[in-house]
């Protein structure tokens, strides 16, 4: 019985490309860190920017923060999976050894909005699952973002438009989660990740386990 359960947690199987998308202030960030501090299989693909960093955010760590010059080269040298202009900045996904973890089994978990969902998600379907999360209700979101000291008036209302905009493309996503509870919100990300993980295409090391019980 022990032996058979330990054969099964080592089987071998495909790394996901987790996206979590959401308009700014519903929560991701939050979930993120919760599923990072969480779960040592999957690990934060950590973005470029040229957006400065906010009082908190380290290089390296939340973002690579860089200067136009840089993003610009990174663009020529074909560094990007995906790149996009989000508010008054550039973001991109740096390739990194993404793919080579894939086939570890090494999970990456993408912050990125709807544009960099799409690049992703068109040049591997197999491996990307899109989690969208949604504020629960317009005047929770707004409260959200006066909460937070980091952005004056007016960008908040930017913020708000594009909020509404980023919600529009909820309908690009495999899975729509609300969070009106962050633990529970999170229970549900969790939940989504375990089911992935799964999923029988994704489950390589199947076909010799499933071999070895037919005898
Ligand atoms: P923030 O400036 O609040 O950290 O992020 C603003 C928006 O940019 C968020 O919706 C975030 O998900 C998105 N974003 C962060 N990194 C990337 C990236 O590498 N690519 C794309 N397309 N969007 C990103």
């Amino acid at each position: 019985m022990t032996e058979s359960v330990q054969h099964i947690d080592t089987l071998a199987r495909r790394g996901i490309m987790f996206i979590l998308s959401s308009p700014s202030g519903a929560g991701k960030t939050t979930i993120s860190r919760m599923l990072l501090a969480a779960d040592d299989q999957i690990k934060l693909s950590v973005s470029a920017t040229t957006r400065p960093p906010r009082p908190g955010e380290e290089d390296g760590v939340h973002y690579h923060f860089v200067d136009d010059a840089a993003f610009d080269r990174m663009i020529e040298e074909d560094d990007f999976y995906e790149w996009a202009h989000v508010f008054n900045y550039r973001y991109g996904t740096p390739k990194g050894h993404i793919r080579s973890g894939l086939k570890d089994g090494q999970d990456v978990l993408f912050d990125i909005d709807w544009q960099g969902t799409q690049q992703l998600f068109q040049k591997d379907q197999q491996d990307v699952v899109r989690v969208f999360i949604l504020p629960p209700s317009i005047a929770a979101l707004q409260r959200r973002l006066e909460n937070r000291a980091t952005d004056s008036g007016d960008v908040i209302e930017s913020r708000m438009d594009r909020a509404r905009s980023e919600i529009s493309h909820w309908d690009a996503y495999d899975y729509v989660v609300i969070n009106d509870d962050v633990d529970e919100c999170f229970a549900k990300v969790r939940d989504i990740l375990a089911a992935e993980r799964m999923k029988r295409q994704r489950q390589t090391g199947l076909i010799p386990f499933v071999r070895e019980l037919m005898g």
